[in-house]
């Protein structure tokens, strides 16, 4: 055996995966049980008390889910992963560790609308108050940070526009706030961008979109990139206090460099309980083995349709970062040389009835409300995912009345370009 380091392509199909001790299955099998048979007492005490890994429960952990785990934590580079139900049910676990009712944490106004709604009534109800900043104005986030703030969350490339977040610039400001970065990386996937490298303290994905790549099943996962110190300041008692539910341990003493990882396992899930269902596990560890070509697929082609609508007569403007005129072309040459990724938005000059009467004439394209899978998407956000924020707060997050978004899937470019073509002329 050499001693290189395998690169990206193969850690994408064999990361965390052999072939089974018991059968030599080469593919990784569905564990479709509920529950694992102990050893003996002991076995099962130690495994209940922390002191032993194993299985127990598959809502704690199951071995098909562990293999999308250690494989999502290679591919991103961090020290463990804990995969989940969904995007969001990541979004609550992570935020559950970090936050006490009362406490604050920042995000960047432009997201996933799922998650601009979830951060703005779910988390409030639980006491844990989003606070608003802007991306584009790094100052922003610093003059948002109070004595409550406890985590600051951004998406890398951030939807609807698709515009590229400076990661470094906001890892900066939450080093000297002494909280940590959450990078939403679900549409960029680690393939174009690796937040770690950049700063980012624990990366949260739906696995729903690019990942799992197929429009076939809903995941999400959390990275511990084992980067920060929870002891410090006494901020994060979940990690740094004795826990009275496992015999007094403290997590960060007890596992270290992936305490955040084991505290989103046996604190957050659990008790709130969103797991992964094994068999979805397995159809995204299939979707991910072929990663790398999807998402260089989906990135030429969006490049190619984004040239094509900047010179269309009917649209008034397109905002993809991989167009050398867009104004988030410099940070995309620096975060993702690879391509921009393949969600976008353009502006039609016809406004909010020329955006509803293409998303109707469009045949090639699906309407509905996805990214990431190997067909090619359109939506309306003003009218759909965005529709619960008023006028003002849609411009803002990049989603205006005459604002379409596309997400580019795997076919023939010249076949979405012709569709496009036909619904924009007709
Ligand atoms: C879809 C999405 C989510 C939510 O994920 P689900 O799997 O639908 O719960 C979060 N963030 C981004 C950027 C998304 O695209």
């Amino acid at each position: 055996m050499s001693d290189r380091l395998p690169g990206f392509s193969t850690l994408a199909v064999h990361a965390g995966a052999q072939p089974d001790p018991t059968t030599g299955a080469r593919a990784t099998p569905i564990y479709q049980t509920t529950s694992f048979v102990f050893n003996d007492a002991d076995h099962a005490a130690s495994l209940f008390g922390l002191q032993a890994f194993g299985n127990i429960y598959t809502r704690i952990g199951n071995p098909t889910n562990a293999v999308l785990e250690e494989r999502v934590a290679a591919l991103e580079g961090g020290t463990a992963a804990l995969a989940v139900a969904s995007g969001h049910a990541a979004q609550v676990v992570v935020l559950q560790q970090l936050l006490q009712p009362g406490d604050e944490f920042i995000a960047a106004r432009k997201l996933y609308g799922g998650s601009i709604n979830q951060f703005s009534h779910a988390f409030k109800s639980f006491g844990w108050n989003v606070v608003w900043a802007d991306s584009d104005d790094i100052a922003s986030f610093e003059r948002a940070v109070t004595p409550r703030t406890k985590a600051i969350f951004i998406e890398s490339i951030a939807n609807p526009g698709g515009s590229i977040t400076d990661i470094e610039a906001i890892s900066t400001v939450a080093r000297k706030a002494g909280v940590p970065l959450i990078v939403d990386n679900t549409l960029a996937s680690p393939y174009l961008i690796r937040p770690i490298d950049h700063g980012a303290d624990i990366v949260v994905h739906s696995l729903t979109k690019f990942l799992g790549g197929h429009g076939n099943s809903l995941g999400g996962i959390i990275v511990d990139a084992g980067t920060f110190d929870w002891s410090r300041g006494g901020k994060y008692p979940m990690l740094s206090e004795p826990r009275p539910e496992y015999h007094g341990i403290r997590l960060q003493e007890t596992f270290g460099n992936f305490a955040f990882a084991i505290a989103c396992r046996v604190l957050g899930l659990r008790d709130l309980g969103p797991a992964l269902s094994p068999f979805n596990a397995f159809m995204i560890l299939t979707g991910i083995e072929t990663l790398p070509l999807r998402m260089q697929k989906h990135c030429d082609n969006a490049k190619a349709v984004a040239e094509f609508l900047a010179g269309h007569p009917a649209v008034a403007s397109v905002s993809y970062a991989g167009l050398a005129s867009d104004k988030y072309n410099q940070l995309a040459r620096k975060y993702a040389p690879k391509g921009a990724g393949a969600v976008f938005t353009f502006s039609l000059k016809g406004g909010y009835d020329a955006g509803v009467s293409l998303v109707s004439k469009l045949q090639l394209f699906s309407h509905l409300a996805n990214v990431g899978d190997t067909r090619s998407l359109v939506i309306h956000p003003a009218s759909t995912t965005h529709s619960q924020l008023d006028d003002a707060a849609k411009v803002k997050s990049g989603a205006g009345p005459d604002v379409v978004r596309l997400s580019i899937g795997i076919e023939d470019k010249e076949d979405l370009i012709a569709d496009l073509e036909q619904a924009l002329g007709a």
